[in-house]
Formats: structure tokens, C-alpha cells, sequence
């Protein structure tokens, strides 16, 4: 199989975000002055939204920027609650995002030992995120493995595309100067990740940490489905 590189998703792939999003959400509603017994309730809200308005961006406008997004979730999400606050508020919270993402988002073991491992195998990597660069190389730094990557791109107004686009997958080959065929893309979201690494033609890897992918189809199906990256250090061997 020879393969020269691997592009990576960044949120949950490389970096374990369990638990973060909801601390995000308390301090959102200690701030408003909110009791903390909904902060269940709104974040769950806030996530569906996250999502569900991802989708109709990306749908009209081709592309979804995360930090207008979690503003715009915000918003609708708190309305369900009956608490009305401008868009512009809830764009100061990316502040709380930022901070506890950046502190509390640390690589899983089985992420950092597939990086260091990779370039000993002479194999280039990269990042192909829908979330925020910056938050993204923070991390990297943080964990003291930003030197291994050629690049990071996420939507925004250099890159107006979003994971499943194929555009972005083809931008990322142009970029390492690799072919579909030698390039590995690992994700752990069926749509955005392995549906786009498809429509690529790369070998497509699925990362299904919790098990939670049972039944795929179409583009969906990866090429491999992995619970951890040790499951797939073999591709590398020569
Ligand atoms: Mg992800």
C-alpha cells in the first residue's frame, strides 16, 4: 500500500474533547446569570443546533466558519429557553471556547504515538479540520507536535469550503503535492470525513472510538474502520 501521507481531521480524532463543550455551556450560563441546572438541557440544544446550522450555511453559502456558527447556535439554542441575547453576545463567548478548548483538549495517546511514529516511516502529515485554525494550532503547540505538520486548513475566508466539499481534499493534495491514491485521510465522522476522502479517492479511515458506527453505506463505508490508531500502524509497513 505504500502511502505517503495521512491528513487528519483535528476534534476527536487527534484531540479528545469529552466533556469540554458542556463546561463551555456553564460558563455561558453563569454569566448570564442562569441557574446551572440547565446547563444539560442547553447544551444539548446548542449542539443540535451546532449542527442542524451547519448544514443550512453550508447549503447556501458553501461553506460554514465554526466561531460564526457556535454564536448562531447560541442564540437559537438559548431561545428554546426563552432567553433572548444578540448574536453579538454569544460571539463574545468563542472567549470561553477558546480558553478551555486551548487548556483542557489534549491529544489521545494512541493520536500522538501514530504522530511520532509517522515520520519515521517518512510519511508527510496535515490537517483538514471544519473547526477554527487558530484553537486547532494552540493545541498542536500545546502538545508540542505542531513541527510535524505541513499545514493546517479549516474553513474560512482564505479556505470558503467545508468538509464534505471534495474541493477541500483536493486543495490539501494540491498542497502536500501528493496523489488521492498515496494519501491516507483519517476522521471520526462518516459524512464530513470519510465521505469526502471518498469522493477524493483516498483511503479513507474511520476512527470509531466509541463504537458508535454501526451501520454505514454508500461513501460513508471507509476503506478501514479503526476503534484506535495501533489498528492501523500496519498500512505503514513496507
Ligand atoms: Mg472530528
Amino acid at each position: 500500500m505504500n502511502f505517503e501521507a495521512v491528513i487528519f481531521d483535528a476534534d476527536e480524532t487527534i484531540f479528545n474533547n469529552q466533556g469540554i463543550h458542556i463546561i463551555v455551556t456553564g460558563k455561558v450560563l453563569a454569566n448570564l446569570g442562569l441557574s446551572k441546572d440547565l446547563v444539560e438541557e442547553v447544551h444539548s440544544k446548542w449542539d443540535e443546533y451546532y449542527f442542524s446550522e451547519q448544514s443550512r450555511v453550508v447549503d447556501e453559502d458553501g461553506f460554514c466558519i465554526d466561531r460564526e456558527n457556535a454564536a448562531r447556535s447560541l442564540v437559537l439554542a438559548l431561545k428554546e429557553f426563552d432567553i433572548e441575547i444578540t448574536q453579538e453576545k454569544a460571539g463574545k463567548y468563542w472567549e470561553y471556547m477558546i480558553e478551555e478548548y486551548e487548556h483542557r483538549s489534549k491529544p489521545y495517546p494512541d493520536a500522538l504515538s501514530l504522530i511520532e511514529y509517522l515520520p519515521e516511516k517518512g510519511i508527510k502529515m496535515a490537517i483538514v479540520s471544519n473547526g477554527d485554525t487558530d484553537i486547532i494550532v494552540k493545541r498542536l503547540e500545546n502538545a508540542k507536535i505542531k513541527h510535524h505538520f505541513e499545514f493546517v486548513i479549516a474553513p474560512c475566508n482564505e479556505y470558503p469550503l467545508t468538509k464534505p466539499d471534495v474541493k477541500i481534499f483536493q486543495e490539501s493534495l494540491s498542497k502536500l503535492q501528493i496523489s488521492a491514491e498515496k494519501t491516507v485521510f483519517v476522521g471520526d465522522n462518516p459524512h464530513s470525513d470519510v465521505m469526502g476522502a471518498n469522493r477524493a479517492g483516498m483511503f479513507s479511515v474511520l476512527i470509531d472510538r466509541y463504537a458508535v458506527f454501526d451501520e454505514l453505506d454508500g461513501l460513508m463505508v471507509p476503506d478501514l474502520k479503526i476503534s484506535s490508531f495501533e489498528e492501523m500502524k500496519y498500512i505503514f509497513e513496507k
